[in-house]
């Protein structure tokens, strides 16, 4: 931690002196450390594992997984959850990783958590590049070694970038398995500007996804090409009827690609209308939440301890 703070302090000094630019150029280019914990971290672009520093992972993580441009405190909050999510998979105890052997993660969002080098920092950043990797970093090294905790267990932190204001969901209401933090809460202060959006599919698309020809059937009532037979606690779609097979929401998103598995169907002229509500499978931190938070002025350890029920903050080891 006191490491930390000289980093932070040195950079400050340098910004004072120099400006921002110098100060990112004085950090040395992702570096790999003699001591401390390091993150062996497959690379699909390359193919190659390196070698990072927790800070230097979670700063590509917060960066990959959550607009630059969003609140600080949003940011630390990104920055404890995604450093909570590493220490953990390091500290299980030799968890095997059958994907990338020899490598703790990868930076595919698909595997692990996504993460991007400088390099795509740039790319996605521009002009602006200084100023926003200055603030992730700050973020990420102002929580200093901050974990979250459950009854003094390392939480499994999962977010997901919006629930479109409905609220978020129980785990058990989106996978097999359930856990006392990870409650679904209301999301009153989310600031997705565009909550819903609406996905065209042909007739073919849906058979192909699904397996159902629906083209013979009515666009709505009973025997509707679509049905909710089964909705969550907080009145979304849990099982639903496309043609004449039943496939619960979180299926009918992965089959369809959809970007929440919050949405209704609706048929005009032989095109399926589907309609999502937010983005991501709707558990844990909801990063646009996080932010509407933030903005009624709210810290990182009131977002997390909203999300995940139950938690504290803890200080880990260095
Ligand atoms: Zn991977
Ligand atoms: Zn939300």
């Amino acid at each position: 931690m006191k490491k930390k703070m000289l980093t932070m302090f040195a950079l400050l000094s340098i910004i004072a002196v120099l400006g921002i630019p110098a100060a990112v150029n004085r950090l040395s280019p992702a570096k790999i450390q003699k001591n401390g914990t390091m993150v062996h971290m497959f690379s699909h672009s390359t193919g190659q594992v390196v070698n990072l520093s927790v800070d230097d992972y979670v700063i590509g993580v917060v960066a990959a997984e959550m607009p630059a441009e969003f609140p600080e405190e949003a940011l630390k909050a990104q920055s404890v959850a995604a450093r909570t999510y590493i220490i953990r998979r390091l500290t299980g105890g030799g968890v095997s990783n059958p994907i990338h052997p020899g490598a703790d993660v990868c930076d595919d969002h698909r595997h692990y958590q996504a993460w991007i080098s400088r390099e795509e920092m740039k790319q996605r950043w521009g002009i602006r590049y200084y100023q926003y990797y200055f603030k992730v970093a700050m973020a990420v090294y102002s929580t200093g070694n901050e974990v979250i905790v459950y009854g003094g267990q390392l939480i499994d932190p999962v977010y997901h970038s919006s629930c479109g204001g409905a609220g978020t969901f129980s785990a058990g209401e989106v996978w097999k398995f359930d856990d006392p933090y990870l409650k679904g809460v209301p999301c009153p202060y989310d600031a997705d500007p565009e909550p819903t959006r609406v996905a065209a599919f042909t007739l073919s698309d849906i058979k192909k996804a699904t397996g159902e020809d629906i083209s013979a059937l009515p666009v709505a009532g009973p025997r509707g090409f679509f049905q909710v037979l089964e909705k969550t606690s907080g009145d979304q779609p849990k099982t639903v009827r496309i043609g004449g097979k039943v496939f619960s929401a979180t299926t009918v998103r992965e089959m369809l690609g959809l970007r929440s598995a919050r949405f209704s169907m609706a048929m005009e002229d032989g095109v399926v209308k589907v309609s999502t509500l937010g983005y991501g499978h709707g558990v844990g931190m909801c990063q646009y939440g996080a932010k509407g938070m933030a903005l009624k002025g709210k810290n990182y350890r009131e977002i997390l301890q909203y999300y995940y029920t139950g938690v504290e903050i803890a200080e880990g080891d260095s």
